[in-house]
């Protein structure tokens, strides 16, 4: 064996030893590498599913505080798939299927059911690609029914492009429309104050201008009038007028003191006999009652030793005044004023009359401030408001009954 070939049995040698090696280390690399990118992999798959756990609980926490329910419609089939509910009135598990969603159609309120139906129905065809309705559902509660709204949209579509799924939410909006129909209402009564302050401001001028004319004028006349008959007369005339001028001005002090905060009459209690009280009401009434076709009475009943404890002198104003408001609405009858005991224990003191009556729309405005079913008619449509304020600081309540063209009748219901 020569040298030569030694030496190139060694290199072969080597080189195959050379050439395992580079095939370990080549597949070692290999096997490096796929760790690390199955790693890798594994890494970006949990950061994937962390990160899609987060969003899904922020998702159920958005529509838990918007009080949402999910659903998803298959259009071709017509089933519908319920996420989770979140409404008030819990309605659908998450999860439960409902075959047709036509079903629930019948649970719509009648009125609304046509535009649900048809605005749904736009959608499955295509012809729209949302939608946002607020409809009524039967229930029950004293309304029959409750609010709620929905969203809806297509969310996937055949390859023709008419829809094949739709997704939407639903809502109970109860609260909601509370809100909105107490700020209707509100806006609504400020509106009418401002309605019934103009009027007033009208009215007081009309009022006011009146028996002042009168005084102003007959005065004049009165100092060149020597004839001692006509003087009475024109006497008579001014102090009817200052009378009147004297109400008119007690009416609206009475009344802002009445509103004024801390400002409101001092009850003053103390026992009297109300059939005294009564009957003394009565007598007056009778003195300045000046129509002969109008007879004043007095019911007082059996229990004529019947004590109250409480103001007076605020009590008698207020019959004093139903009492007034009988005589001027009556033409023709009789006014009685009286009282008697409830089942409930409490006195009702009343004022009835054979008058004009208060239609039942009018009956339930008639105790608000200036309010006056007939404009043309003397006063200041406060008399009864500040009744009304008088009977609460006595711990009474007010109220009246009365057929148009009838009567009515007045009254004041008091603790014995
Ligand atoms: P005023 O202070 O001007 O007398 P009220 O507040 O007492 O006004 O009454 C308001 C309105 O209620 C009157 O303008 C009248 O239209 C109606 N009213 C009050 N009492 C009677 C009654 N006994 N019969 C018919 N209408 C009445």
């Amino acid at each position: 064996m020569t040298t030569m070939n030694i030496v190139s049995e060694h290199l072969q040698a080597y080189g195959l030893v050379w050439m395992m090696l580079l095939g370990v280390l080549g597949a070692l690399i290999a096997w490096l590498l796929w760790q690390y990118r199955r790693q890798r992999s594994m890494r970006e798959e949990m950061e994937l599913a962390s990160g899609m756990c987060t969003s899904s609980i922020e998702h159920d926490m958005v529509l838990r505080a918007m009080r949402l329910s999910t659903w998803r419609l298959e259009v071709d089939t017509g089933r519908i798939i319920y996420g989770p509910d979140y409404r008030d009135n819990a309605m659908h598990r998450e999860g439960e299927v409902q075959d047709d969603y036509r079903n629930i159609f019948p649970s719509i309120l009648s009125e609304d059911a046509d535009r649900v139906i048809g605005g749904l129905e736009d959608l499955c065809k295509g012809k729209v690609d949302d939608i946002h309705q607020v409809y009524r559902l039967k229930a029950q509660n004293e309304l029959g029914y409750t609010w709620n709204s929905y969203t809806a949209i297509v969310a996937e579509r055949h390859t023709d492009g008419t829809p094949s799924v739709i997704v939407g939410t639903s809502q109970c909006i109860d609260q909601q429309k509370k809100m909105e129909w107490e700020l209707v209402e509100a806006r609504n009564e400020a509106l009418e104050n401002d309605r019934l302050k103009s009027a007033f401001l009208a009215n007081i001028s009309h009022e006011v201008r009146t028996p002042l004319n009168a005084i102003v004028g007959f005065s004049e006349v009165l100092m060149q009038v020597d004839d001692v008959s006509e003087r009475e007369r024109l006497m008579e005339i001014i102090r009817t007028n200052n009378n009147q001028l004297l109400s008119l001005f007690e009416s609206m002090v009475n009344m802002s003191k009445a509103e004024a905060v801390g400002e409101t009459r001092k009850v003053d209690k103390s026992p009297f006999v109300l059939a005294d009280l009564i009957r003394g009401l009565s007598s007056d009434a009778r003195l300045s009652n000046t129509n002969e076709l109008v007879e004043i009475k007095c019911r007082c009943g059996n229990d004529t030793a019947l004590t109250l404890v409480s103001d007076k002198m605020m009590l008698a104003d207020i019959l004093r005044h139903f009492l007034s408001n009988a005589i001027k609405f009556t033409r023709e009858g009789e006014v009685v004023i009286g009282y008697r005991t409830l089942d409930d224990g409490n006195v009702r003191i009343f004022v009835s009359d054979t008058g004009i009556g208060i239609s039942e729309q009018e009956q339930k405005r008639i105790f608000d401030r200036f309010y006056k079913v007939d404009t043309f008619v003397q006063g200041m449509g406060l008399g009864l408001s500040i009744c009304r304020t008088y009977a609460y600081l006595l711990g009474g309540n007010i109220g009246v009954k009365s057929t148009l063209g009838a009567g009515s009748t007045f009254w004041i219901d008091m603790p014995k």
